[in-house]
């Protein structure tokens, strides 16, 4: 209930001068838009203390904020990402919190990987509404309440421009007009912009309300004004639909299903309405969800299926398109036959999603079950429901294009690699304030000539950009077979500072079992020049030759990996990204770990390194101590190891199939793991319960994996290749 409920309310104006509540006090943190300068100043007046902040508004990026904080009496800068376009906010790679002050609040309490926790405030004022978990009772959330409409019309009328403001519970006027099915005055405030896509404290939007209290007249009027069916609930992950199937409400259930809401869509634990309304024998319900027949979709697979392009081959179409946002196309797999994928650009990058079958129906990910690839073409041409970005542009079969990496100029690219950047890279990772690093020549990595190399075909594609098989006239004049990892111009932007940490981390390791980086070219484009691995990756190998491997193969392979793991211990890399895809095959016999885009070296002192910035999480290698707290260390490398063997010894199936990583977290929280492998030797069985140990501390190092491999008699007819004696023991 409303604070202000327990009180005799006319409607009168709010009192102006009435002192602001304690609340507003403590979250007086926020300085509105000033600059970078501004705030250095504020804080510097403000006495420089350790922890001393304020909050901003983005000047670069709208919607966002950035944090302001002092730390050995420098000002660090945090920028806090909003995600959507309701109040949910994370820095770094955080957690995503739903509402600004909760987000403050929780840097309050720890440093949780900043430099320092929050401490004393530089004082402003409250943050915006708009941003805000929970807020005031103000006149609009009252006059709605009340069912004034002619109160709230002169409101709008006069401009009033709190209309997305929370009350105590972080519910809008629009909620409450939901909650209540006053659909005149809800109509009003959409009119005029009200946003009905917010939710509130307990994580429901307004349609969640209207559906879930029986009001199909309210469902209509928000989804006639773009109320999105899709939003789930924060807890359940229930949609609206999910709502009235385990409620029974036959007409809320018509009415959503009339305005093209999918029919299945899927909750946290994978429940469909249908699975709800069995469960509570609603019949009429279970009638109309069984006997529903989705109309037919507008578009064809004329205008965007491929039947035979693979993935390389679909990154040449998107560019030679120009990797406009939202183009896509929908292939078959070139590994799998019997899979689709759709392939879509976002921020010029293309990402691929596996289309999966279940009986009849077809999904990605989480998303609902969907009735053909045209119905989920249709549904995700209008609405995002979880891709980077809804599907705008198709791209219809036909002439391929195999372009090249482009040549234009980036003069910047020098100071790049050697000062600016990896300046930057220091700051973040250190938080001390940015100085021009100078890198030591003996870890430098070798200048190679754009002249001394020969580009040829592309042999795989990835993060930055394609990887190509070259040749490299080397300092002897030797003519070497490489592989050249290009970055696309259009990426040089975006993932610099990856590339350059990639070359970085590899630019120091030298061991059989890990890939070798011989040299930067500066180009352009910039090029990362790796010794060739003839092979490529290990996971396709185990899909494509299943019949060719035996237990023998993936033995030796799994001591190898561990091997590299050790030397990688040793120099006190965490990887962060081990997984039968990052290791490649140079021969049948020789395995070597790569991808280091994801690598860090922890400081000495650290027995952890703490992920502070974002990007690709594979959650289904990870510990669980990475996935809850984002700490990684060589004991959370050893469970991705463990995972890395499961996927050898089942030949490349997913690990945990189609579970969510929702799913995954509960399924490890309930100490429950991967079932093990068909015909998996009982050591490695015991090898993969032990890498999977919740507490790190139980796992064994890389170091007692490898010694295991070589001191078991078992194991007798890897010694040879390993001179193990010598090596480890
Ligand atoms: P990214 O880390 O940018 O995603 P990867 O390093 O995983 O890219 O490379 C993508 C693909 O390119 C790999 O799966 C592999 O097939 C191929 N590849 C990468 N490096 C080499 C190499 N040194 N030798 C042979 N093939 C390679």
């Amino acid at each position: 209930m409303d604070v202000e409920d327990t009180q005799a309310q006319p409607l009168p104006p709010l009192n102006k001068s009435a002192s602001r509540n304690s609340m507003d006090e403590c979250i007086s943190w926020f300085h509105g838009k000033i600059t970078r300068d501004a705030a250095e100043h504020i804080l510097d007046v403000g006495g420089s203390s350790e922890g001393l902040f304020l909050i901003r508004e983005s000047t670069s990026s709208p919607g966002d904020y950035v944090l302001s904080l002092i730390h050995n009496k420098s000002p660090i800068h945090y920028q806090i990402r909003r995600h959507g376009e309701d109040a949910f906010f994370s820095i770094d790679d955080g957690p995503i919190v739903h509402g600004l002050e909760m987000l403050i609040t929780y840097y309050q309490e720890n440093a949780q990987g900043l430099s320092t926790k929050l401490n004393e405030m530089c004082k402003g004022q409250p943050p915006p509404p708009d941003s805000r978990r929970h807020g005031r009772t103000n006149l609009l959330h009252r006059a709605t309440k009340e069912g004034e409409v002619t109160v709230v019309r002169e409101l709008l009328k006069s401009g009033y421009h709190n209309l997305d403001a929370k009350n105590q519970e972080g519910q809008t006027a629009v909620h409450l007009a939901s909650i209540m099915g006053f659909n005149d005055i809800l109509d009003l405030l959409l009119v005029v912009g009200a946003n009905p896509n917010i939710r509130d404290g307990s994580g429901l939007t307004p349609l969640h309300y209207a559906s879930k209290n029986n009001e199909p007249e309210t469902v209509a009027v928000l989804l006639r004004h773009k109320a999105n069916p899709q939003l789930r609930a924060t807890e359940s992950g229930w949609v609206p639909l999910h709502y009235a199937a385990f409620l029974g409400y036959t007409e809320v259930l018509n009415v959503l299903l009339e305005m093209k809401c999918p029919c299945h869509p899927r909750s946290n634990y994978n429940e469909t309405p249908l699975d709800l309304a069995k469960k509570n024998k609603h019949k009429e319900c279970i009638s109309i969800l069984e006997n529903y027949v989705a109309a037919p979709p507008t578009s064809s697979r004329s205008e965007w299926f491929h039947e035979d392009l693979d993935r390389e081959k679909a990154m040449s179409l998107f560019r030679s398109e120009g990797l406009k946002d939202g183009m896509f196309l929908v292939r078959r797999s070139s590994r799998r036959k019997d899979i689709y994928v759709l392939s879509v650009v976002h921020n010029s990058h293309p990402f691929n999603y596996e289309i999966q079958r279940k009986e009849t129906f077809y999904f990605i990910d989480d998303g609902p079950y969907l009735d053909s690839l045209d119905h989920l073409v249709e549904h995700y041409s209008n609405m995002a429901d979880g891709l980077p970005t809804n599907l705008v542009q198709p791209i219809p079969p036909g002439t391929e294009s195999l372009d090249i990496p482009s040549n234009s100029k980036d003069k910047d690219v020098e100071n790049l690699i050697y000062n600016n950047v990896a300046a930057n890279v220091v700051y973040r990772e250190k938080k001390t304030p940015p100085k021009v690093r100078k890198i030591d020549p003996i870890s430098r990595p070798n200048l190679i000539r754009r002249e001394s190399l020969k580009l040829g075909d592309s042999i795989g594609e990835g993060e930055f950009g394609s990887v190509l098989c070259g040749k490299w006239l080397n300092l002897d004049n030797i003519e070497v077979n490489v592989a050249i990892k290009t970055m696309r111009d259009e990426q040089v932007q975006r993932c610099r500072e990856e590339f350059i940490r990639e070359v970085e981390v590899m630019v120091g390791l030298d061991h059989p079992c890990v890939v070798k980086l011989l040299g930067v070219c500066l180009g352009p484009p910039l090029m990362m020049v790796q010794e060739l691995v003839p092979m490529g990756s290990l996971f396709d190998y185990l899909l494509d030759f299943q019949d060719e491997i035996n237990v023998h193969d993936l033995i030796l392979w799994s001591a190898q990996i561990a091997w590299g793991m050790t030397y990688l211990e040793s120099k006190r890399f965490v990887h962060r990204d081990l997984a039968a895809r990052n290791i490649l095959l140079s021969s049948k016999t020789e395995a070597k770990i790569s991808d280091f885009g994801l690598s860090r070296a922890i400081g000495t002192g650290s027995e952890y390194y703490k992920a502070s910035t974002g990007g690709r999480w594979p959650v289904k290698w990870y510990a669980p101590e990475s996935i809850n707290y984002g700490t990684f260390s060589h004991a959370s490398d050893v469970w991705s190891y463990g995972i890395t063997l499961w996927e050898l010894f089942t030949y490349g199936d997913p690990p945990y199939g189609d579970m969510t990583g929702m799913q995954v977290i509960q399924l490890l929280e309930c100490n429950q793991r991967l079932s093990i492998p068909e015909d998996c030797p009982e050591k490695i069985q015991k090898v993969m319960s032990q890498c999977w140990q919740y507490n790190p501390e139980n796992r064994p190092t890389f170091k007692q994996l490898y010694s295991s491999f070589c001191t078991d008699v078992d194991y007798k007819p890897l010694w040879n290749f390993f001179k193990c004696e010598e090596e480890i023991l």
